[in-house]
């Protein structure tokens, strides 16, 4: 009898680590999802503050068109000047000649402005490629890796689940498909220990007799609240 409750407690031990490795099955694709989403976001980032900036520079390129196409309007309106008979068409002439020189002057102060824009437009996109460099150098150092693991993983399971499956065959089947149901049932968790004088899988306080019984290890306890098979601490788990 004591070597069937160290192998219950044996075969809980393997129940855990199949635990956590159904834990790691949900977590490691989410860490790998959040490798590949930071760098998916970093690149729109990216892309945004680039445009941003082209954008602009854009349209610092056609105001520098429109100043020149102006300078161009009053070189050809001062080669005319000189062929002008009447003072009215000479007054005309010069005040166009000053509403486009005024034109140019606003043209200028707005540029100055888009340039400073585009100063800070280049530091973004600066800081950008920074942090997508970075999540890329993230996403290659840690990548292969998780693959790997989440790839193991199936068969840790199956071969933990196949050696706990050969413990269980030294087992009469009636405990076999109570510890099998309670895996299932409650919790991945089958077995219990008397903790302190209660079940340690529901904080039930154990009876005396029950607390005996448990230490004389001569039959198969259940806790009467949570029906997991109940062990002594110090009897099974240090041996
Ligand atoms: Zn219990």
């Amino acid at each position: 009898m004591v070597e069937q409750l160290k192998t219950l407690a044996r075969m809980q031990l393997l129940d855990d680590q199949i635990g956590k490795f159904k834990h790691l099955q949900l977590e490691l694709p989410k860490q790998l999802n959040n490798l590949i989403d930071a760098v998916d976001q970093a690149q729109v980032q990216l892309l945004e503050s680039e445009t941003h900036r082209s954008q602009i520079v854009k349209k610092i390129k056609s105001l520098e068109l429109e100043i020149k196409q102006h300078n161009d309007q009053i070189k050809k309106y001062s080669g005319q000047l000189s062929e002008i008979k009447t003072n009215k068409e000479y007054k005309a002439l010069n005040s166009e000649i000053a509403y486009l020189k005024t034109k140019i002057s606003d043209i200028e102060s707005i540029i100055l402005e888009l340039m400073d824009q585009e100063a800070l437009f280049k530091q973004q996109v600066d800081k950008d490629k920074a942090v997508l460099e970075e999540a890329e150098k993230h996403k290659r150092e840690k990548e292969g890796d998780l693959r790997r693991q989440i790839d193991a993983l199936e068969k840790q399971i199956e071969e933990t689940r196949s050696a706990r499956n050969e413990m269980a065959l030294t087992l009469p089947v009636n405990v076999i498909k109570h510890y099998g149901s309670l895996i299932k049932h409650k919790n991945n968790q089958a077995i219990a220990y008397n903790n302190a004088g209660a079940c340690s899988g529901c904080g039930m306080v154990l009876r005396q007799q029950i607390r005996i019984e448990l230490q004389l290890r001569k039959k198969i306890i259940t806790c009467e609240s949570c029906s997991r098979i109940l062990l002594d601490y110090f009897d099974t788990l240090e041996q």
